[in-house]
C-alpha cells in the first residue's frame, strides 16, 4: 500500500516513500528491543508528538534472526566495556601527563638550586636581591 518511487541524489540512487498523509518519509532506524538496527521508512509526522500521524510502516531490511540478535547483543556488552577500559585509560593517562609535567618542573627547580649551589652567584649579580 506504499507510494513507492525512486530518486537520485549526489550521494547514489537512493529509495523513497510517501506515507498515507502525502509526506515524503525519512529512513529510519528502528531502537526497539525486537527490530533493534532494522532501517525502515515511517510518516514523519510520528515521532513528533502531535498524535496526527498515520500508520505507514515500510521495513527495508529483513528480521533479524535470533542467532545475528545473540552476536548483536554481545557485541554490544563487548563494546560497552571496550568504551570503558577507553574511558578508564584515559583518565589515567591524564594523571599521568599532569605528574610528568609536575616532575619536569622540579627536576628544573631542582637543577637551577644544583647550579646555584655549584657555581654560587655569578658576578655582577646584586647578592642583596637575592631570596637566600
Ligand atoms: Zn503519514
Amino acid at each position: 500500500m506504499s507510494d513507492r518511487s525512486s530518486i537520485a541524489s549526489g550521494h547514489g540512487h537512493q529509495e523513497m516513500r510517501v506515507c498515507f498523509c502525502g509526506l515524503p518519509c525519512p529512513l529510519r532506524t528502528s531502537s526497539s528491543k525486537d527490530n533493534r538496527g532494522r532501517r525502515y521508512f515511517g510518516c514523519p509526522k510520528f515521532k513528533d508528538g502531535t498524535g496526527t500521524h498515520c500508520k505507514f510502516l515500510d521495513w527495508i531490511d529483513d528480521p533479524i534472526n535470533d542467532h545475528t540478535c545473540a552476536m548483536l547483543s554481545e557485541l554490544k556488552t563487548k563494546n560497552k566495556l571496550l568504551e570503558d577500559q577507553l574511558c578508564h585509560k584515559e583518565a589515567v593517562e591524564s594523571r599521568l601527563h599532569f605528574l610528568l609535567i609536575a616532575l619536569c618542573g622540579l627536576c628544573l627547580a631542582l637543577s637551577s638550586m644544583l647550579m646555584y649551589v655549584i657555581f654560587g652567584v655569578p658576578q655582577g649579580i646584586d647578592r642583596r636581591r637575592l631570596p637566600l
